[in-house]
């Protein structure tokens, strides 16, 4: 699994800067990393709206070969062509990757307005099957009724409830849930809660319970503190992580990860290409510095890490350094000098 992969002192990442906002919020980051002291040598490669304009391909053979070899990169907003057929980069890059582990924490942020002041919620949603899996067909004349398949395979949910007690386990939390419907949907989802048991009493280390769907989307917005690592299938997966980010304030200060075999992990800003403030400078880079450090602990400088989120966690909590997005006067660069400044 990609949690014993060793890196070089200096690991190649394929930097994608995105669209929109990208560009402001990938330089404001780049420097903020360096102060951080990670060590990282950056390949610029292009993808979305970017890459349509220039070489007519929103996802480019060479950036490809370039995530390929280097294993991780590092990635802005990407917007999707409207019309045209263009499929969307992001579930393009996710598919082609195998990167079946998507990991969004949600820790609550001193200074960004939220209903809570507790949260510290782990999601890692299975990102490769489920209703994901794209079989769908119409049934009966004149599309009289739809069906769409939900695959849910034992490999795939064993290698997802694994990486979220690896995950568990490194981090020092105490607890992993599943969310599942297996109430209902007693075989598929019930395979997964089967799966969950049985690797669950590999780690006697780290309490281990589930909970129904819908119970948890009302428990996560009464007693958040309550869940620690939460585990679950595609689409639940993609609910509850907006939910969670909606618990901290939103997707613009939410970070994520999406990770394969053998180390293979793309991080990214959650939140989308924000064009109508692109380009002035005003962008707020939290998304994509979190995400930042998840890859900078990722590849074990941990120590880097902790200083860059010391940064962001402090010129959030400030009003001099906080953005116009969460209510304060900064503009990209200020924030990022507060970042830098907040390090020591
Ligand atoms: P897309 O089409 O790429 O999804 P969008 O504008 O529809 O773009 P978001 O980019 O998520 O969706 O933006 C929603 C709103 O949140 C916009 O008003 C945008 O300006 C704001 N926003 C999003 N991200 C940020 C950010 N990092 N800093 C400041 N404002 C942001």
């Amino acid at each position: 699994m990609s949690e014993t992969k060793t890196y070089p002192a200096c690991p190649k990442v394929s930097l994608i800067e995105g669209d929109g906002i990208g560009k402001e919020i990938s330089a404001a980051t780049l420097r903020a990393i360096e102060a951080a002291g990670g060590k990282f040598d950056w390949e610029p490669v292009t993808a979305g709206l970017t890459a349509l304009e220039t070489v007519h391909d929103p996802l480019p053979q060479a950036t490809i070969n370039s995530i390929s070899t280097n294993g991780l990169a590092l990635k802005g907003p990407l917007g999707t062509p409207i019309g045209g057929g263009f499929k969307s980069v992001n579930v393009t890059l996710r598919q082609h990757f195998d990167l079946y582990a998507n990991v969004r924490p949600a820790k609550t942020l001193a200074g960004v307005p939220s209903r809570y002041d507790n949260v510290d919620v782990l999601l890692v949603r299975e990102n490769t099957e489920g209703l994901y899996a794209g079989i769908e067909h119409y049934v009966g004349a004149g599309r009289s009724a739809a069906e769409s398949i939900a695959i849910i395979t034992k490999s795939s949910s064993q290698r997802v409830i694994v990486y979220a007690f690896e995950h568990a386990r490194r981090e020092g939390r105490k607890k992993v849930t599943c969310v599942h419907k297996a109430n209902i949907l007693k075989m598929s989802n019930g395979l997964f809660l089967d799966m969950f048991r049985q690797v669950a009493k590999e780690y006697p280390d780290i309490e281990a319970d589930d909970m129904i769907v819908d119970a948890t989307a009302m428990r996560m917005v009464t007693n958040p503190e309550w869940f620690d690592v939460v585990v679950t299938m595609n689409l639940f997966g993609d609910i509850l992580s907006d939910l969670t980010a909606g618990l901290i304030g939103g997707l613009g200060v939410a970070p994520a990860a999406n990770i394969g075999e053998g180390g293979y992990a793309i991080f990214e800003a959650v939140h989308g290409t924000a064009p109508d403030i692109a380009g002035q400078g005003i962008a707020n880079p939290t998304g994509l510095m979190l995400s930042a450090a998840m890859l900078i602990d990722h590849v074990g400088q941990t120590e880097a890490a902790a200083r860059l989120r010391k940064g962001i966690y402090a010129a959030l909590a400030d009003d001099a350094t906080r953005t116009r997005d969460l209510g304060g006067n900064a503009n990209t660069a200020q924030f990022t000098d507060g970042v830098i400044r907040f390090m020591e």
